[in-house]
């Protein structure tokens, strides 16, 4: 299994402890796909996820996605996550790596704008260690082009989100704060973390009962 990308995502987590996806059961079938999760950890921030390699590799963008191409969104590369992750949603207990409420914020396909015909073609994997990233996304709330660049500094490598001028881009639009909720599920960061509380609420009600 090629899961050599996933190393330093497994070192830092206790699979008996999260539910979050060990990437054991990953199913490669279903083309490229992305996955924003919005993420509400120590502070909040959107995790943009796009498969390549059997992975998702992917970026913590503090401020979310924007749909106005003069917007610039800061964007820290993360270690690269199994491909059942982006369809995890759920808590992340306490004490653990990310603790914190996770849900799908927006999802769907992508493809590889760099990918042409020739010898200037750019595969994804060619175009992370390029530092530019150019995508096409089919998702609910985002479509378009986006652009990675990475930038220099910084301990960890930082990049900038763009959205590209195409007709998908709108000034206008803010679907960080007017679709906040999970395109998976429907439900919202307090829905989920609500549901989390109740199994551990009734286990507890049960302990208390006992004794
Ligand atoms: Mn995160």
């Amino acid at each position: 299994m090629p899961d050599d990308r996933l190393k330093s995502y497994r070192a830092k987590r206790d699979f008996s402890k999260t539910d979050e996806p060990s990437g054991e059961h990953a199913d490669p079938n279903g083309g490229r796909r992305f996955v924003i999760q919005k993420h509400d950890a120590s502070s909040l921030h959107y995790d943009f996820r796009l498969e390549i390699d059997n992975a998702l590799v992917s970026w913590a963008v503090p401020k979310g996605p924007s749909t106005d191409p003069s917007e610039r969104r800061l964007a820290i590369q993360t270690e690269d996550h199994p491909l059942d992750y982006a369809d995890f949603e759920g808590v992340i207990p306490e004490g653990e790596y990310g603790a914190g409420t996770v849900i799908a914020w927006d999802t769907g396909h992508y493809c590889n704008l760099r990918a042409r015909k020739g010898p200037n073609s750019m595969s994804m994997p060619r175009s992370l260690e390029d530092g530019l990233v150019e995508v096409w996304l089919e998702g609910e709330k985002l479509k378009g082009g986006y652009a990675l660049k990475r930038t220099e500094g910084g301990k960890k490598p930082r990049w900038m989100l763009i959205k590209m001028d195409d007709e998908a881009a709108d000034a206008r639009r803010n679907p960080v704060s007017t679709e906040p909720d999970s395109v998976l599920s429907g439900r919202s960061i307090g829905d989920v973390a609500e549901e989390a509380q109740k199994p551990k609420k009734a286990a507890e009600a049960e302990e208390s009962d006992r004794t």
